[in-house]
């Protein structure tokens, strides 16, 4: 047994793992999103009742602080008084009318004001949804089926792209979850990241049957595995060549990293970006943007059918508006990159003194505490079981100091701007006690 049983016994009785044994018995898994079971990492999960600023409340009264942030949205914080006053105010004038309405304008006008290269942005109500579309439409634009994915990457639920790569040198992706018919994921190729000549054998093998090459540009669902900018160049100018697409999901990175995403820091404009969690502040939002030639092909202008009860409702866009507003009346990408650059300077001295190796891998308000023994990887290399149970019992002894992180080893972690130089201390002292506690 590891230490953390006796944490895991003391919650038998706790009203979250009331709620969990009464949630498994109508909610398969009792979750609606697997990460969340806490499977990874051992224990039941606990639920929360509320959240203010960077702290969040469980059902049994305990105050935690928060490292998560809903997995990105959050970046104001939890209930931020402006995203509340404008939902509130959307609320009472109608939740959707299924017609357009102003809101919609305006937050489309925001996207296409702060993302490179962009002239038109079609709105959608979550990441997978803008990820599904947006594909749909590189291969109505290009007349292609392929699409490239890289390996460690996440882009939703979507069919085709819950992929796996094949063994050996070849590419060909297969299905990663039951229910995926082979035909589905026959049209998807899987790369590894941070390898232009892999990249290159694809292209001069498939090239003129790629109608996308997708790609985190920041990739962030495999723990934080930022690239070589060299890379990401060569497959802009690989897809330029060959008449592909290349498709940034931005989704985790788009107005959270700069106000243009990772294009804007990387300098590298992409055909299609897609965008969801900060783009709706908390609300369910996502969208998919580009140049007018290749977003005209989307109905009712084009061929390409997509389509959404809810999409561009006025209280989601209320929230994703008000997000927006905040950051840029802030200057939040900058306050955000110093609170990021302050924890790098607490936790390094932490991480130094660790029972066991840990690194912390950063991009502004992003960050990953790696337990790679070799360091920060660029690739999606699997961590050893021995990683995975430290970050477990590590999971827990923050959770003992009050302190939120994912509960996976492979999850990043997010900072809003409600986190206080206060809180960063409390996560680097916290951090400290627990590593103590594991020696
Ligand atoms: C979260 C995520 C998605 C899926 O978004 P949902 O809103 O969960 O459907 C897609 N791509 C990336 C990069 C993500 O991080």
């Amino acid at each position: 047994m590891t230490s953390h049983s006796h944490e895991h016994n003391a919650q038998a009785s706790s009203r979250s793992a009331l709620l969990y044994e009464r949630a498994c018995r109508v909610i398969p898994g009792g979750v609606n999103s697997p990460v969340r079971a806490f499977r990874a990492v051992g224990g039941t999960p606990l639920f929360f009742v509320s959240g203010r600023g960077a702290h969040l409340t469980d059902a049994d009264g305990r105050e935690f602080l928060d490292l998560v942030g809903s997995w990105g949205p959050l970046i104001l914080g939890h209930a931020h008084p402006a995203v509340v006053e404008a939902v509130a105010r959307a609320c009472r004038q109608g939740t959707t009318f299924g017609a357009p309405c102003p809101a919609e304008v305006e937050l489309a006008e925001r996207v296409v004001a702060s993302y490179p290269g962009t002239e038109q942005v079609r709105l959608v109500s979550s990441g997978t949804e803008a990820v599904m579309s947006a594909i749909r439409l590189a291969r109505a634009f290009t007349g292609r089926d392929l699409i490239v994915k890289f390996s460690g990457c996440y882009h939703g639920h979507a069919d085709h792209l819950l992929v796996a790569a094949g063994s050996g040198l070849a590419t060909f992706g297969r299905p990663s979850s039951a229910g995926v018919p082979e035909a589905f994921t026959a049209c998807t190729r899987v790369l590894p990241l941070d390898d232009e000549a892999a990249a290159e054998a694809l292209f001069a093998r498939d090239g003129e049957r790629i109608a996308a090459v997708i790609i985190e540009p920041l990739p962030a669902n495999h723990g934080l595995l930022p690239q070589r900018r060299e890379f990401l160049e060569r497959l802009r100018g690989l897809t330029r060549e060959r008449g592909a697409l290349l498709i940034f999901d931005e989704v985790i990175s788009g107005f959270r990293i700069a106000r243009g995403g990772a294009a804007e820091r990387l300098g590298i404009v992409p055909d299609l970006a897609t965008f969801g969690k900060v783009i709706g502040g908390g609300m369910p939002v996502g969208a998919f943007a580009g140049p007018r030639r290749i977003m005209a092909r989307l109905a009712p202008d084009g061929d390409t059918y997509q389509a959404g009860t809810l999409s561009g409702n006025p209280v989601a866009m209320a929230s994703g508006i008000a997000t927006l507003d905040v950051l840029a009346a802030e200057n939040g990408w900058e306050k955000l990159e110093a609170a990021g650059a302050q924890l790098e300077r607490l936790l390094q001295p932490v991480l130094r003194e660790a029972p066991f190796p840990m690194h912390l891998v950063r991009v502004g308000s992003l960050f990953w505490l790696s337990l790679h023994e070799s360091g920060a990887p660029r690739t999606a290399a699997a961590l050893s079981p021995q990683a995975v149970e430290r970050y477990a019992a590590l999971f827990h002894a923050m959770l003992a100091e009050g302190i939120y992180l994912p509960p996976s080893a492979y999850e990043a972690c997010f900072l809003s701007l409600a986190h206080t130089a206060a809180d960063l201390e409390r996560l680097a002292r916290g951090l400290r006690s627990a590593l103590g506690t594991l020696r």
